[in-house]
């Protein structure tokens, strides 16, 4: 099915009038954007990620390397955005990696329908594969429209975490990086 067509009957369906002025480009406005949002669905746009050897200059880092910052997703249960900021950490082995892919990944598996539970994960599993660090974490703090907007109209904060290897094992591991959670 077309996909203006579509968009002009969900107008219809929400008591629109889809031929009034001001919504005459509206369908192809929202269907242009449908690409930019969601083009996590196509894998040939699954960020490259490429690592370092840890031992670069001589120098072995062992220790956890963190990365902060902030994206937006749209959840799959209501079709409204979600805003979040993460903490994204690891404690490398042979592998380190240019900190900006972290963004470029986070925003990828952002990009289509997600519940946070399910985004949290799909970025530790595309990291934790390509990096097989010694320890991994990730936690992100979404803001749901779904929740501030509608129902129960409550600020809609989550937490959702991945931890893995010492970050999930080691409690000083686990502290350290839980702890930088909180300042943020
Ligand atoms: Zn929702």
């Amino acid at each position: 099915m077309d996909q203006n067509l579509i968009v002009r009957e969900m107008l219809l369906a929400i008591g629109e009038n889809p031929d009034r002025i001001g919504l005459i480009d509206t369908p192809k406005r929202v269907t242009k954007m449908w690409k930019e949002l969601f083009y996590g669905y196509d894998e040939f746009k699954k960020p490259i990620v490429t690592t370092f050897p840890n031992n670069e200059d001589g120098l072995v880092y062992d220790q956890m390397i963190t990365d902060t910052g902030h994206g937006f997703s749209m959840c799959e249960h209501h079709l409204m955005p979600f805003e979040f900021t993460y903490i994204f950490g690891y404690i490398p082995n042979d592998k380190v990696l240019g900190l900006s892919k972290v963004a470029r990944v986070v925003d990828y598996f952002a990009g289509k329908l997600q519940v946070q539970e399910r985004l949290t994960k799909e970025i530790v599993d595309y990291l934790d594969e390509i990096l097989e660090p010694q320890g991994i974490g990730l936690v992100l703090n979404g803001r749901h429209l779904c929740k501030s907007m509608r129902g129960v109209k409550k600020e809609g904060n989550m937490n959702t975490s991945v931890l893995r290897g010492s970050f999930r094992d080691e409690p000083e591991t686990r502290a350290e990086f839980l702890q930088l959670t909180q300042c943020g």
